[in-house]
Parts: structure tokens; C-alpha cells; sequence
């Protein structure tokens, strides 16, 4: 059984707490690695190991740590199908799934290479006489992230570049259930000229994120997770003096309205539903058919799902995979009886899947329509390939659901009318709307962030909201006199 070791000041430092966790290939459902879990003295391992880095990688050149970057984004370009193999052994989603994954943490990456730019102040000359002021961001120490395991290349990056980039230096707590791409990952941040200390991995579960929100000489924490936790991080790290950021979980609807294209929207829905099986939090969970065109909406969307191959990742052949452990997968189908009980309709049962009865962690693809908002079906975060389809009238009850919702992270409207969309851009409450784009995930030099319980915290993450987050402000007021002007004089600086 091959072991998954921490990684800290520059190398793989085997965990000795003695306590560890299983990693399984959801596609066999095999146990292929055993991950170290940290102590809390295994992670004040890795912060010291940070906070001694921090001083000569801070007082590094912009230019050189730009240049650190670029070279990183050749290595991950390189090696994107490395990563992406690794990825999927672990994670499960297809080969192709992962490598566009790949693709998104790399643009992440060449959004940090822009660091000097980036960083540039305000400078304003002669504010008063012979003053000038001029304004800094500089880094913030040691910084923190703790990621899911729906992404586990990507999400890390969207932290550790810009935190890097910055100044920063940075300790890891990646997911348990597929830990080996990041470890991947740190042996190209060192090859790309990443000093020892300025990246580390620690492995584990609550007891190493305590650590980290207890932490003394960790000043920033990035977290991507589910909602429960992603408020307690909140509460915790803010409680203990630092700067969160916290991503929570989603419930996301696509709304179709009466005039759309109605075969695009199906393959949208499809797409977007059940793409690395449903584990997304940009997936879409919900679609809210309106008035009369329901019938014809979930029937093709419906003749669609026969036709998606699902099988193990690694199959070229393959368009989805298992999800990522068998209690999950239990769970997810769980919602298919509990559908059922609660009046609404099966319209396909995954189930029912040859797949569902391997060893592997495989549901088939499955629609539930007739979903009404009090139905756990609708209310739960599901997290897997079970679509749900809401039928209403009008476009205000659309609207309303989406805005009645606890969670606010993506949402999509498909219809053919610019006026519509941009009442409903303007009205709904999500943080990423979709104009006939189901998954609107922002490019790297934007931001991403949900609304209500998708994010508890001010910054969004990655992109100049990124940046923002992983340094401070300081304003310098500055003179240069001529001593023939220096006089004493007690009233409160002027202006004028
Ligand atoms: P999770 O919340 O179970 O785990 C996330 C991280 O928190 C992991 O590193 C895990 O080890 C740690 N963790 C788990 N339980 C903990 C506890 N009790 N105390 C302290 N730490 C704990 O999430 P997951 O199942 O890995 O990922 C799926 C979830 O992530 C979904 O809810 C999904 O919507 C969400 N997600 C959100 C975004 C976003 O951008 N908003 C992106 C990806 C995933």
C-alpha cells in the first residue's frame, strides 16, 4: 500500500502521529494508498518551517518571483496529463474532466506571473507642501488553505498562486480522500525555483484544521468545502484573529425560460448536471422549467441520458465517472427514495445502471422531476449525478426560488430574450450568473465567489479579489523638506 507523506520545507516528511486515512480508486473500489494524518505538532512543524521561509521570500524581487511562476506554468503545461492521471485515480472524474481542470488551476497561474503589475500602488504628489503619499500591499506571513476533494489541482492553485505570488508563504491541508496531486504539485513548485518553507502540505482531517485555526503565526486562511464547515472555519479563524475567506456549498438553478432554445438548453442541462458526476459546486442541480414548455424540456433532456457513457476515468471512452467514496454514492441514491416518498417523479433511475452493481463507486445518471421546494431532493446539496426539475409558471416565481434559497453560488438563465436577461442578471441574488452558459465559472483575471451560505467572508477567491486577500494596505505620507520651511507646529496635519 503506497503512502501519501506531508510535504514540508522542501521535502516528503513522513507523518508520525500514527494515525492515517484510506485512499481509494473510485472506479475499482480498491484502497491504493494510505494518507498521514497531522497532530497539531506536525502542522506547527510546517508553519515553522513557513514563517522561517517568509523573510528572504517576501524581500524576493517581483521580477524573479514573476519569473517563479512563469516557469511554474511551463511545468504544470508540461506535466498536465501527469497531474490529470493522478487526479483521476484518486478523484475519479474522466481523463479529459481532469486535464480541464488542469487547464483552469494553469490560468490561475499565469494570472500570478502578472504580480508586478498587479501589486502597483497609488502615488499622489504634493498633497500638501513637499508631501506626497503613496500606497503598498505587502504580503500578509504565513497563509493557509484547506481545500474539498471535488478539485483538487485547481482549488489549491487558486489559492497558492496569487498567496505566492504576493509574498506569502504558504501551508496546504488538502483533501484526505485525494491527496497525492498535491504532493505532485509541490515537487513542481520546487523544480520551479520555490524556496524550501514557502510551500508546504499537511495532510489530515478536523485535527489538522484545528491546528490551523488555532494557529498562532497563521494569519490568513483560504477554505473551499461544504457549507457546515465553511461556517465553522469562518467563525473559528475570525474568532482567533485571522483573515477568512470560505467557500461553502451550492444548490444551483438553470432557469429555462418559454423561449429558448430548447435543445441547447437540454444539452446544457445535461452537461452541466452531470458532468464529473454532479461533484461540482458550479453544478447545475436544479432546472426551473416555465409555464408550458416543461413537458418537452425534461423529455429531452431525458432521451439524452441513455446515450452518456459512464464508466472508470481513466477510459478514453468514458464521459462520467463513480463519485468519490461509496458512502457518498449511497447517499446521493438515497435521494431517490426519499424523492419518491416526498410526490415526485423518477423519470430515470440510476440505479437501474449495470454500473451501480460493480465494485466501483458508479451511479447512473438520474432525473427527478416534479420537485417541489420543500422536498429534501430540492433542499439538500446533493452533490452527485441526480438532476431535479422544477416546474412554475412565470419568471418571477423562477426568480424567487432562486433568490429564496439559502445558498447563492451559480445560477444561469437560458432564454433567447436580451431583455429578460438582463432583468435577471440585475434582480437575482448569486455571485456568478450564466446568460445561456450553464457553468459560469469567472476566468482567472475575475472572481469567484457565491452569495449567503456559498461564502461567509468579504473576498471572493483568485483574481484581483486573490490579491487583495493575501496582503494589507499601507499608506505612506511622506516629505522631503526643505529644511528652510521646518517650523513647529501643533494643529493636526493640513491639506491646504
Ligand atoms: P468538506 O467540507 O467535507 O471538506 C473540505 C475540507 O474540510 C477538507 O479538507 C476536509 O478535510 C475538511 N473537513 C471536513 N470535515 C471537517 C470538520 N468537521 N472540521 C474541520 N475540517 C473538516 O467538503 P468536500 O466533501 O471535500 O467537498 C465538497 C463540498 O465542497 C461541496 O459542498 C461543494 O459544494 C463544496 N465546494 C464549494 C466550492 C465553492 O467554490 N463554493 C468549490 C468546490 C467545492
Amino acid at each position: 500500500m503506497d503512502r501519501v507523506s506531508h510535504w514540508i520545507g522542501g521535502k516528503v516528511v513522513p507523518g508520525e502521529s500514527g494515525r492515517a486515512g484510506p485512499v481509494f480508486d473510485p472506479a475499482t473500489g480498491e484502497q491504493t494508498h494510505e494518507v498521514d494524518f497531522a497532530s497539531a505538532e506536525e502542522v506547527g512543524i510546517a508553519v515553522e518551517a513557513a514563517r522561517e521561509a517568509f523573510p528572504a521570500w517576501r524581500a524576493t524581487s517581483l521580477s524573479k518571483r514573476a519569473d517563479v511562476m512563469f516557469s511554474l506554468r511551463e511545468l504544470v503545461d508540461q506535466h498536465r496529463i501527469d497531474l490529470a492521471r493522478i487526479l483521476t485515480s484518486q478523484h475519479g472524474k474522466v481523463l479529459s474532466d481532469a486535464a480541464g481542470e488542469v487547464q483552469r488551476g494553469l490560468e490561475n497561474i499565469e494570472f500570478a506571473t502578472g504580480i508586478p503589475n498587479l501589486l502597483k500602488g497609488d502615488f499622489s504628489e504634493q498633497v500638501s507642501t513637499e508631501v506626497d503619499v503613496y500606497s503598498i500591499r505587502q504580503p500578509l506571513g504565513v497563509v493557509a488553505g484547506i481545500t474539498p476533494f471535488n478539485f483538487p489541482a485547481m482549488v489549491p492553485i487558486w489559492m497558492f498562486a496569487n498567496a505566492i505570488a504576493c509574498g506569502n508563504t504558504f501551508v496546504l491541508k488538502p483533501s484526505e480522500k485525494d491527496p497525492s496531486v498535491s504532493m505532485y504539485l509541490a515537487e513542481l513548485l520546487k523544480e520551479a525555483g520555490v524556496p524550501d518553507g514557502v510551500f508546504n502540505v499537511v495532510h489530515g482531517d478536523r485535527l489538522a484544521v484545528d491546528a490551523i485555526l488555532e494557529h498562532p503565526d497563521i494569519k490568513a486562511v483560504s477554505f473551499v468545502g461544504s457549507t457546515p464547515i465553511a461556517r465553522y472555519i469562518y467563525e473559528t479563524g475570525t474568532r482567533n484573529g485571522k483573515r477568512v475567506q470560505a467557500l461553502g456549498g451550492a444548490k444551483n438553478h438553470m432557469i429555462v425560460l418559454p423561449d429558448a432554445d430548447l435543445d441547447m438548453a437540454a444539452d446544457a442541462a445535461v452537461s452541466a448536471g452531470y458532468g464529473s458526476a454532479g461533484e461540482r459546486c458550479m453544478a447545475v442541480a436544479t432546472v426551473v422549467a416555465v409555464g408550458s414548455i416543461a413537458d418537452e424540456l425534461v423529455g429531452k433532456i431525458a432521451e439524452r441520458l441513455p446515450v452518456v457513457k459512464v464508466g472508470a476515468g481513466n477510459d478514453p471512452e468514458s464521459e462520467m465517472g463513480p463519485l468519490i467514496t461509496r458512502e457518498h454514492r449511497d447517499k446521493v441514491a438515497s435521494y431517490l427514495d426519499s424523492g419518491t416518498a416526498q410526490g415526485a417523479t423518477i423519470v430515470r433511475d440510476g440505479r437501474k445502471d449495470a454500473v451501480y452493481e460493480g465494485e466501483g463507486f458508479f451511479l447512473g445518471l438520474s432525473l427527478i422531476d416534479h420537485v417541489t421546494t420543500d422536498m429534501d431532493c430540492y433542499r439538500d446539496e446533493i452533490f452527485g449525478p441526480v438532476l431535479g426539475v422544477v416546474r412554475v409558471d412565470t419568471y418571477d416565481e423562477a426568480v424567487g426560488l432562486v433568490n429564496d434559497n439559502p445558498y447563492g453560488n451559480g445560477v444561469a438563465i437560458f432564454t433567447r430574450d436580451g431583455g429578460a436577461a438582463r432583468r435577471f442578471q440585475f434582480e437575482v441574488g448569486a455571485g456568478m450568473v450564466g446568460v445561456n452558459v450553464p457553468i459560469p465559472v469567472p476566468v482567472a483575471y475575475y472572481s469567484f465567489g457565491g452569495w449567503k451560505s456559498s461564502l461567509f467572508g468579504d473576498s471572493h477567491m483568485y483574481g484581483p479579489e486573490g490579491v487583495h486577500f493575501y496582503t494589507k494596505g499601507k499608506v505612506v505620507t511622506s516629505r522631503w523638506p526643505d529644511p528652510s520651511t521646518s517650523q513647529v507646529d501643533l494643529g493636526f496635519p493640513r491639506t491646504r
